[in-house]
């Protein structure tokens, strides 16, 4: 197996500023230019013609490339320790521009139990009504997936932590078990980001993004990345992006998202600041019945997460004492936070996985999966901690003494 770039060429934020552009090629504009268009010009028509057959590089229709973008996915490629970088609409626009690039009838998925919602109805739903066998095991469990592994296996796909429970999977294992039976590995690097976690240089094969998130890091828009080597990368542009799922970002989008990346560590250390001392602050609490967040001791994995990832992160799992009404009266009495899916904005956001963005679940399902009726969710901002916890409190006072 190849092994991609090593990420620690410069430092994080050099590279989050820097990387893939230099101003003094573009009249010394600090920011990269929008490049609005949807197609390009040729000098003649054996030049169209040699970039269409990939002989020349260049550009030749915005589906497949953007200037703008391109900056991005350098960006990208360079902070998760990858070859190659491509960047898309979104990212489940991601995840199936990977997948639909390389898997064909008769393969087998072998896919962690909790997954992103949208994640594991187009795994469990989606593919397997193109004859492709998804097979969903405990991946903290190593025995589980050496047993659900076979010749057939194309991909390991697994997020880390899990979405919305917060189990921790130990990437360099898994890459380990999978590698010796041929199957290449995926890890969906949303909650971890580069900052945190790069499952490249642990021995992943792709990591993908829900850039939505904190990459973006400003609610402001929708984007997904997929990153790996730079082969892969081509067929993932040719055939899953330009084919298969035409999942296009925009070119302001992309210059929206090198804006966000430029903080990206900055703001990662104040979520994980936030979240962890909140988690302290809540575990304990009478209304709290189990808290999930991978920087308490009590954590089932806190030893693996300490060695696998820089902090803790900005997301919490809550189970309250007083079961799902409890945590519906503790939603409804938030006064800062404010009652909304998607994570990893300035805002600090609390949601109800059951009801929102794990409903597509069944209720059999979740309850294999680990998303318990009564579990919320809280995605720690960057408010100062003081606000921030005195009004997770209050709504957990008030959700305990109804
Ligand atoms: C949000 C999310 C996705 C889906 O990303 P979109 O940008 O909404 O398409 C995938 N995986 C995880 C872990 C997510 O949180």
């Amino acid at each position: 197996m190849k092994t991609q770039r090593s990420s620690r060429l410069r430092g994080f934020s050099t590279r989050a500023i820097h990387e893939g552009y230099d101003p003094g090629s573009h009249h010394g504009s600090l920011n990269p230019p929008v490049y609005l268009n949807a197609t390009y010009s040729f000098d003649s028509i054996a030049q169209g013609q040699s970039r269409f057959a990939g002989e020349t590089p260049g550009y030749v229709y915005a589906r497949v490339g953007n200037p703008t973008q391109a900056v991005l996915e350098q960006r990208l490629a360079s902070l998760e320790g990858g070859e190659a970088a491509l960047a898309v609409a979104s990212g489940i626009g991601a995840i199936t521009a990977l997948i639909w690039s390389f898997v064909r009838s008769g393969d087998e998925i072998v896919a962690d139990k909790t997954l992103y919602g949208c994640t594991f109805s187009f795994l469990g739903q989606g593919l397997s009504r193109f004859g492709v066998t998804v097979r969903f095991v405990d991946l903290t469990v190593l025995e589980e997936l050496a047993a659900a592994i076979t010749p057939a296996t194309q991909f390991v796909f697994f997020e880390t932590p899990t979405n919305p429970n917060m189990r921790v999977i130990d990437i360099a294992a898994v890459a380990k078990i999978a590698h010796d039976q041929g199957a290449r590995v995926i890890v969906d690097n949303t909650y971890g980001t580069p900052w945190l976690q790069r499952p490249i240089e642990l021995g992943a094969d792709f990591v993908v993004h829900s850039m939505t998130k904190y990459l973006s890091g400003h609610g402001d828009l929708l984007a997904g990345a997929v990153i790996g080597l730079a082969e892969d990368l081509l067929a993932v542009r040719t055939v899953g992006l330009k084919d298969m799922t035409g999942a296009v970002l925009s070119a302001f989008d992309s210059f929206l998202l090198l804006r966000g990346i430029k903080t990206l560590e900055l703001r990662m250390a104040r979520h994980c600041d936030n979240a962890l001392a909140l988690a302290r602050q809540l575990e304990g609490h009478p209304a709290v019945g189990s808290i999930y967040y991978p920087g308490l001791q009590s954590h089932p994995q806190f030893a693996l997460a300490s060695r696998q990832m820089t902090a803790f992160g900005g997301m919490i799992a809550l189970e309250l004492a007083g079961g799902y009404e409890a945590g519906v009266r503790f939603m409804d009495s938030v006064k800062l936070a404010q009652r909304a899916v998607s994570l990893g904005d300035a805002e600090t956001l609390v949601q109800h996985p059951a009801s929102m963005t794990h409903n597509n679940y069944t209720e059999e399902e979740r309850e294999a999966h680990g998303i318990s009726f009564g579990l919320v969710r809280i995605s720690v901002g960057l408010e100062n901690l003081e606000d921030l916890s005195a009004d997770i409190l209050q709504a957990l006072d008030l959700a305990h003494n109804a």
